[in-house]
């Protein structure tokens, strides 16, 4: 879906795909399965109905056609007694597993509607019900969710009254976890708050639709509901049943209910919350009780990023591919459970603003670094440890198995280690989440006492109890198990009693066990056992101990099965009563394991600790891209370089460094975009308490961070035209601060050159004199002309990535220093990837032309008009009138001539002013040779 715009129109159309009260003539006459069908089918509009018979999953009618389509599956039609024949298209149960997953991303809600009750014991038609409704954004099966990142159902409202106009609640939850968040912010913040979280499946009122008109980003299925899910009273009803309070004030909300109701601050949180938790309760037929916590995020928390900073910066997935690997997680992610990897994944789109927090992290971090040791056996003991998290909810929501149940056992009894561990650690914050570790010892014994070590995969093979648990269990297994035994033993029993010495014990469907007697022994037989059949030399008897044997042995196994799922169950019941504290350790070991994983990567990588703090200054020494640096080719060295950028002159450096802009010029190829991504990234890293790749840094925190790479650079990810790159320059000259940092790549480079380089230059203006948006600013262009901007602008600093001409031929060195370069080395570039001799003589030609009209010595307008603020606009032409040199002309382009070129390279080279009439004639028979071949 996630090309969709985002109009509600796939919804809408999947609504009209399942007619509600399908043709009542057909209908009629229906079978009773057909009617039981339909009963259902109307009671879950929009989904598709996946209906259980026996061993199968069928669909019926216009679901049939669609589920056949998406799964590749054969479409038949079956007779319903009706009218016509319906058609049909099922799978085998076992598949659901595949199948659901495929249903669900191709964008369709799933009802999965099971038969509950054993087909044995109904006496009419068997009674089925949906007993979960799978949507895009409500995921709980293993087969829907990544291990790697959270999966968000949001729901989104915008005000309505005075006092709410023009802002937004935003609520989102987890249901694979039970992580609930929700957010009041402006409504122009909204965007951000979306693509921060990334949601799976988003709800909306379906009367506001068109707030989302503007929404760039729409990879989440739009859910739009029915207005009064989102109507303050019934959200609030919704989330006080479901916590079980009378105020949602322990929560930390103003619900000010009764007194100014629904115009309350946190009213529009508190409409969005409970829409979601509804929704979530409608899916999960009301078992959602491992949503424990509504949390309140808050936005101003995080740098804001925008979805296209997150994907230049390849944060969570590299930008070609779409893929983890050549992204920064797919680096820095070195954590040992899942919970960690999700954790590190939320923090790393999410990086923070207060010193103080990213201080807590990177002490805790520093720790870990430090002592190698410390950080062997913590995370050896993590390895250990299951997705406690999503066990959490699973035993919740009574989807945990046997095997689970043993998992999260294994996982509880890492603790005590782990507190063991870190018992004396030189760290407050790991000093913190260790002594908040709860130990859970009654959940540990209670599991290990009920469950055997290692239970079967499916419970019905028996065996998920420990033997020694409940006697009346063990005797059903004896019996079961040692039926045999039992038996034999009772043959010698009643042999030495009897006498009859041949007496055997059989067993036949009609009559069961029974005792064998032959002729010779007949008499010996005693009056209590019944004859039940007579041979030719023998007779077979029953008696009352081998009948109640016989129902004994031939029941056990049975009862055995129904015992331990109904020890099971209790044992499951049980421990989720006490799932707190468990919830709670898996939020803490993923915050040890994240941090861990930090060190681990700082370790290995050798990242070194940032210098945090409230300035403006942005000091890296020999910083390193983690990604590039990694991925570089073998035999070839990343090239660290430095930055400095100082605004408020706080660093005494020399006058060729600091500053508040940096041009940075440089062939194609260079490196300059790499420079950029890699300061931006350091300071992420920073904020998100990472160790960064430098050999010093010291970071000024930053509230945003803004990427814009040019509309050509970044055809790959789908965004060619101008104008989006316009829409995002403008979206950052409108939204930067003081406090942010504006990485430019190549911004102009989606139309002509002189267009391109003139609002280049207006937007370096613009950053720098307009005081509000003078934030941190890297410009990588290969304009060089803009180095003039440097001239003319104090905080604007020239800086060139160094390469070296050689023969013609360009040698990046990859080095970032001081001063702009001078020309774009474009042509030479072109040369060495192999464009003809004769076109690159051409390019010669036509940029001598070019440059003899000297653009940027037209641009270089008088400082004094800019920074007067007058309005009076620098003497820089938009569109310089340039003669264009006539590429229609017959020249040696039209017709590659080596002759001619080389002639033309002879004149070019010649400076008339500067001959002798000797030379010049001299010059002259040179030519004509050259001429003459
Ligand atoms: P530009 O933006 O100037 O066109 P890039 O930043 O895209 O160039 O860099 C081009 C390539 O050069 C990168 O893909 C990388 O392989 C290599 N490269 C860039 N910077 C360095 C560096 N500092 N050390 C080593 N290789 C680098
Ligand atoms: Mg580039």
């Amino acid at each position: 879906m996630s090309d969709t715009p985002a109009d509600a129109s796939q919804t809408q159309e999947q609504a009209s795909l399942f007619p509600l009260p399908a043709d009542k003539k057909k209908r009629a006459g229906a079978t009773p399965l057909m009617r039981q069908y339909w009963k259902i089918k109307d009671r879950h509009p929009g989904a598709l109905l996946l209906f259980r018979m026996g061993d199968f999953y069928e669909t019926f009618e216009r679901d049939a056609e669609v589920v056949a389509d998406v799964l590749g599956i054969t479409l038949t039609k079956r007779g319903n007694g009706a009218a016509e024949d319906i058609p049909l298209a099922g799978f085998p149960h076992h598949a659901l597993e595949t199948h659901l997953p495929k249903l669900v991303s191709a964008g369709y809600r799933v009802a999965v509607c099971e038969q509950l009750e054993d087909a044995k014991f109904a006496r009419k038609i068997v009674k089925r019900d949906v007993v979960e409704v799978v949507t895009p954004g409500v995921a709980m099966r293993d087969q829907l969710l990544s291990a790697k990142h959270a999966h968000y159902l949001a729901a989104a409202v915008w005000g309505t009254t005075k006092h709410t106009q023009g802002r937004v609640g935003f609520a989102f939850v987890d249901a694979s976890t039970g992580a609930f968040f929700v957010a009041e912010a402006a409504a122009e913040d909204f965007e951000g708050l979306l693509q921060t979280v990334g949601p799976a499946e988003l709800l909306i009122d379906k009367r506001q639709k068109k707030q989302l008109q503007s929404i760039r980003d729409t990879s989440f299925a739009l859910t739009p509901q029915e207005d009064w899910v989102f109507s303050y009273d019934f959200a609030y009803e919704t989330l006080l049943r479901h916590f079980e309070t009378h105020s949602l004030k322990g929560y930390g909300f103003h619900d000010n209910h009764g007194d100014d109701g629904p115009n309350s601050a946190d009213a529009l949180a508190i409409a969005a919350a409970g829409a979601a938790l509804y929704y979530l309760g409608e899916t999960q037929k009301g078992r959602v009780p491992h949503v424990r916590r509504l949390q309140r995020y808050d936005a101003s928390d995080y740098i804001a990023l925008d979805a296209s900073t997150k994907r230049n910066l390849e944060l969570v997935a590299a930008m070609q591919s779409g893929r983890r690997d050549g992204s920064l997680i797919g680096v820095l992610d070195h954590t040992l459970t899942p919970m960690g990897g999700r954790l590190l994944r939320a923090w790393l789109v999410r990086p923070l603003q207060s010193v103080e927090k990213i201080e807590q992290r990177l002490d805790a971090v520093d720790a870990l670094f430090q002592s190698e040791r410390l950080r062997r056996s913590l995370r050896e003991e993590l390895k250990q440890v299951g997705d406690l998290e999503r066990l959490a909810a699973k035993v919740c929501t009574g989807r945990a198995t046997p095997r689970d149940l043993v998992t999260l056992k294994l996982t509880l009894r890492q603790i005590p280690h782990v507190k063991q561990l870190l018992v004396d650690v030189d760290s407050e914050t790991l000093a913190k989440v260790t002594a908040a570790l709860t130990l859970c010892q009654d959940t540990v014994d209670r599991i290990h006492a009920a469950l055997a070590d290692e239970p079967p995969a499916k419970m019905d093979a028996g065996g998920t109890i420990r033997s020694g648990f409940s006697d009346e269990l063990d005797d059903l297994r004896t019996v079961s198990k040692g039926g045999k035994t039992y038996l034999a033993e009772l043959q010698a029993r009643a042999a030495a009693e009897t006498g009859i010495t041949s007496l055997k014990i059989g067993y036949n469907k009609v009559f069961g066990y029974y005792l064998e007697v032959t002729n010779t022994h007949k008499d010996k037989v005693p009056a209590a056992w019944t004859r039940k059949q007579t041979l030719v030399n023998a007779e077979r008897y029953i008696t009352e101990d081998l009948k109640v044997y016989e129902e004994k042995i031939l029941t056990a196994e049975e009862r055995a099965l129904a015992l331990e799922q109904q020890l099971f169950s209790e044992l499951r019941m049980a421990v989720a009563e006490a799932v707190e504290p468990i919830q709670r350790n898996a939020r803490y070991l993923a915050m040890l394991d994240v941090f861990a994983g930090l060190a681990e990567a700082a370790r290995k990588y050798d990242y070194v600790r940032p210098t945090v703090d409230e300035s403006r200054v942005l000091d890296l020494e020999a910083a390193r891209h983690p990604v590039v640096e990694r991925t570089l080719p073998a035999g070839e060295a990343f090239i660290p370089n430095s930055v400095l950028l100082d605004p408020d002159g706080e660093v005494d450096i020399e006058p060729t460094r600091g500053g508040q802009v940096h041009v940075i010029t440089g062939p194609n190829m260079a490196g300059k975009s790499v420079v950029l991504r890699q300061v931006g990234l350091a300071v992420l890293l920073a904020q998100v308490g990472s160790f960064v790749p430098a050999k010093r840094a010291r970071i000024g925190v930053v509230d945003k961070i803004f990427t814009r790479v040019g509309a050509s650079d970044n055809l790959a990810a789908g965004e060619s035209t101008f104008l989006v790159e316009m829409n995002e320059t403008a979206n950052i000259l409108n939204n930067a601060t003081q406090r942010s940092l504006i990485l430019l790549d190549e911004v102009g480079r989606g139309t002509s050159t002189f267009d391109g380089l003139s609002i280049a230059w207006a937007i370096v203006e613009h950053l720098h004199d307009h005081t509000p948006v003078a934030a941190r600013t890297l410009f990588a262009t290969h304009y060089h002309e803009l180095n003039a901007l440097a001239d003319r602008l104090d905080g604007v600093l020239p800086f060139r990535i160094q390469v070296q001409e050689h023969d013609g031929r360009v040698i990046f060195l990859r080095t970032l220093i001081p001063g702009g370069a001078d020309h774009s080395y474009g042509i030479e570039v072109a040369r060495m990837a192999g464009l003809p001799e004769a076109v690159i003589a051409r390019a010669k030609h036509v940029l001598r032309h070019l440059e003899a009209h000297d653009v940027a010595a037209e641009m270089q307008g008088p400082r004094s008009e800019a920074a007067s603020g007058d309005g009076a606009l620098p003497s820089v032409r938009a569109t310089p009138e340039i003669p264009a040199p006539d590429l229609t002309a017959p020249v040696a382009y039209a017709a590659p001539d080596p002759i001619a070129a080389q002639l033309l390279d002879t004149l070019e080279a010649l400076d008339p002013n500067r001959l002798t009439p000797i030379e010049a004639l001299m010059k002259l028979a040179e030519l004509k040779q050259i001429a003459d071949g």
